[in-house]
């Protein structure tokens, strides 16, 4: 059930408001109670338009954790906080936790909740109040590894904008929604294949990590949530803007053959045509059928006169 009622302790304040609750989890983990009572402090109303649903199960962010498989000098960069729960599982397995935080009282309170939990982590930690999506640079050294349980509206732009962002993260492992994970992670030909996956695969190799249940959450989503880990790659020749704008006109109407659906792309059906034979390409194939290393080929062919 979602906390309720209220407290009289002010939010993010450093020096009252500490928890109560006992250390349920010998690592300092955030388990149900401790999360409730964090919420009630905050006199939290978890929004679904900046998709907070924060993670309540200590075993679940060991299990993280684990998958993300992350280096002792390894700089993490952590999107959307929340309540710090998979913060302090992240900071004992990597040199440094950045975590940015749109909200500002969730970005006020973490390192309050760190340095109660875990306060020999502290200064591992930097907290950045900011959109993802807006961000341009961060403090420190440059970020190595995206670890997160991302708010699931934006979770791919998050991604798509990170990866370009940071040329120094060359892993990810990330929390989202179950069909957003199997979009990513899409082969070409399948059902699920489409934009997310064929731009995912222009940065790294992506593959499921595996499966998280709603009651791991509060409150609770109505949908299953996915873990999706990203290991960079050199990617396919050419320029990656011309390559996604490619993408974007081929799936923009799925179901016509390429030579159609990228005829205002080319600038006529005819041009569409030159350029998919010039990269080898049957006309009639639909995008779907494509891999991003394809879509770089027909992106880099020479544009034809109308
Ligand atoms: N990491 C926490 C956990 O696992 O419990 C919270 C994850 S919750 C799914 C998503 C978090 O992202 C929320 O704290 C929300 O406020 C934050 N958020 C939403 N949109 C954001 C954005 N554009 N930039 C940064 N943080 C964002």
């Amino acid at each position: 059930m979602p906390p309720r009622g209220r407290t009289a302790a002010p939010a993010c304040s450093a020096d009252r408001a500490l928890l109560s609750t006992p250390a349920d989890q010998p690592d300092g983990l955030l388990g149900p109670a401790a999360i409730r009572e964090l919420a009630q402090q905050l006199e939290l109303r978890p929004t679904k338009s900046l998709g907070q649903n924060f993670l309540h199960d200590a075993n679940t962010i060991r299990r993280i954790v684990r998958t993300a498989d992350l280096r002792p000098d390894d700089v993490v960069l952590e999107v959307g906080p929340g309540l710090g729960s998979l913060t302090l599982g992240l900071l004992p397995a990597a040199a440094r936790v950045v975590a940015v935080e749109i909200d500002p009282r969730l970005a006020a309170r973490l390192p309050v909740t760190v340095a109660e939990r875990t306060p020999h982590l502290s200064d591992r930690l930097t907290v950045v109040e900011a959109d993802a999506l807006r961000l341009t640079r961060l403090p420190g050294p440059p970020p190595t590894a995206l670890v997160a349980n991302l708010p699931y509206n934006v979770a791919v732009p998050v991604l798509l904008t990170l990866l370009e962002l940071f040329p120094t993260l060359d892993r990810a492992l990330i929390l989202v929604q179950a069909e957003v994970a199997e979009r990513l992670a899409a082969a070409p030909g399948t059902d699920a294949y489409g934009v997310p996956s064929v731009k995912a695969a222009w940065y790294g190799e992506v593959r499921r990590a595996g499966s998280v249940g709603r009651r791991v959450f509060w409150p609770e989503p109505n949908v299953d949530s996915g873990l999706v880990g990203l290991v960079r790659r050199p990617p396919p020749p050419g320029d990656r803007a011309a390559t996604f704008a490619v993408i974007d006109a081929a799936f923009a109407t799925r179901r016509k053959g390429l030579r159609a659906a990228l005829a205002r792309w080319a600038g006529s059906p005819a041009a569409a045509e030159a350029r998919l034979l010039a990269a080898g390409i049957d006309p009639t194939t639909r995008g779907e059928q494509l891999s991003v290393t394809d879509f770089a080929r027909l992106a880099a062919t020479d544009p034809v006169a109308p």
